[in-house]
């Protein structure tokens, strides 16, 4: 397996020399070079733009934390006031309970006092009955006129207006006291009556405070969700970061292959004039030299000829497109789906240097390739592979055509597809370098 990698390195390197036109110019080469070298600067720099990112984000959370406290303090500082009116509606309720069982004892004084009036008139009728009957007034007059000395009378009139004034008083001390009672039952009936209204108040009152509270609960998880949402862009950030990272990395073995390439070039073009030179030579002596120039046709055409499609990029899987480039469910879709059923083998478009073999919460299992085509950075992504399915791993020789995974359907991805993308330099999150890969795929 190791070996076989190996062999697929070298060649890759000689494919990669391959892609250069027989034209190119070391001028040319100098300048893809130095354009080159400008892209994985710009991968670099964007990467440390990325660290700035992040700090922002953390302060932002510290303050969504910081807003968290607040809320939280309103809410505790509810919920005691809270717990305040509910003792204070319980202590109405005591006093509600209280002055219930005072009316009620006051009607049971008031019907017990109306009972013994009542009972007292029996009396005093039956008396002014008993007095009719055995001669009444006259019985009065009897006993006035029975006096025996004038003393006698004046004790006599005492009697009578003491009986008559005994009987009025107690008349009179019960009207009083039942008239007391009825007014003291109206007192503790408004009492009862603002008691009530205060518990209404009360529990008016109780019914805001937990509006007021249910408010704060909602911003509370409003802020956790944004604290949340946060937390995953910095997870984000930190996961472009490292693609960014190993990107650099693996534009600069492509910028080492296309030395590399370069050099072979010169050397064989030394090697083409040396023959040149040779034949020449060879020519002056004999007149004859066809048989020598077809061997050195044949050199040539075997370290150039490119051994894949004629295209840029061939396609990654068989399928069809299930899905173009653009808006889709009012999102941009930067990629196209090509869907196809059973064990669908994922290749290299082109040659390349792996900067990204990983698994993703959306791309799932995820291959990232960077490619080197005449001085211009392109990058290739391979999306929702079959799990486990990989077959490169980071900073990986890829040539074109070399199968790299199986399609699938992990990460965010409804069915079975691949999700393909092609980015005309480095990739970023914003994704401003992605371009259509119809048109470049032959
Ligand atoms: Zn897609």
């Amino acid at each position: 397996m190791k070996k076989q990698i190996l062999s697929l390195a070298i060649v890759s390197t000689l494919s990669l020399g391959a892609i250069a036109s027989p034209i190119y110019t070391n001028h040319a080469n100098a300048e893809s070079i130095s354009n080159l070298e400008k892209q994985k600067q710009e991968a670099l720099n964007k990467r440390s733009g990325l660290n700035s990112e992040i700090e922002e984000k953390k302060s932002q959370i510290t303050e969504i934390q910081s807003k968290q406290d607040t809320v939280r303090n309103e809410i505790s500082a509810l919920d005691k006031s809270v717990t305040d009116t509910e003792n204070r509606i319980a202590e109405k309720n005591a006093q509600i309970d209280q002055t219930t069982a005072e009316i009620k004892q006051l009607e049971v004084e008031i019907a017990e006092l109306i009972e013994r009036i009542e009972k007292r008139n029996e009396l005093l009728k039956e008396k002014a009955r008993s007095m009719q009957e055995s001669g009444g007034t006259v019985s009065y007059m009897d006993v006035l006129l029975g006096a025996q000395s004038f003393s006698d009378f004046i004790d006599r009139v005492n009697a009578v207006t003491t009986i008559v004034q005994a009987d009025k008083g107690i008349l009179e001390q019960h009207q009083k006291d039942k008239d007391d009672l009825e007014k003291k039952q109206e007192e503790v009936k408004t009492k009862l009556a603002n008691l009530q209204s205060m518990k209404r108040d009360l529990e008016d009152l109780k019914v805001q405070l937990k509006g007021k509270i249910a408010r704060q609960k909602e911003l509370m998880k409003e802020l956790e969700h944004e604290e949340h949402k946060m937390h995953g862009e910095i997870n984000d950030i930190a996961e472009q970061q490292k693609i960014l990272a190993s990107q650099a990395a693996a534009i600069e073995k492509a910028i080492a292959l296309e030395k590399k390439r370069q050099a072979e070039i010169a050397a064989e073009r030394e090697r083409q004039a040396k023959l040149a030179r040779e034949r020449a030579a060879a020519a002056a002596k004999q007149k004859n030299s066809g048989s020598s120039a077809s061997t050195s046709t044949a050199t040539v055409a075997e370290v150039s000829a490119p051994p894949v499609s004629n295209g840029m990029f061939m396609w990654p899987a068989r399928g069809y497109v299930s899905s173009n480039t653009g808006s889709r469910w009012g999102a941009y879709h930067f990629g196209i789906d090509i869907a196809s059923g059973g064990t669908v083998p994922i290749v290299a478009a082109a040659d390349g240097v792996v900067s990204q073999s990983y698994t993703s919460s959306s791309y799932g299992e995820v291959i990232f390739i960077t490619h080197s085509i005449d001085g211009q950075i392109y990058t290739t992504v391979y999306a929702h592979m079959r799990s486990g399915s990989r077959q490169v791993g980071n900073g990986a020789v890829v040539s074109k055509g070399q199968r790299i995974g199986t399609m699938g359907s992990t990460g965010q991805s409804t069915g079975q597809h691949l999700h393909f993308e092609l980015h005309k330099g480095p990739w970023t999150a914003d994704k401003r370098n992605y371009v259509n890969p119809i048109p470049y795929l032959r």
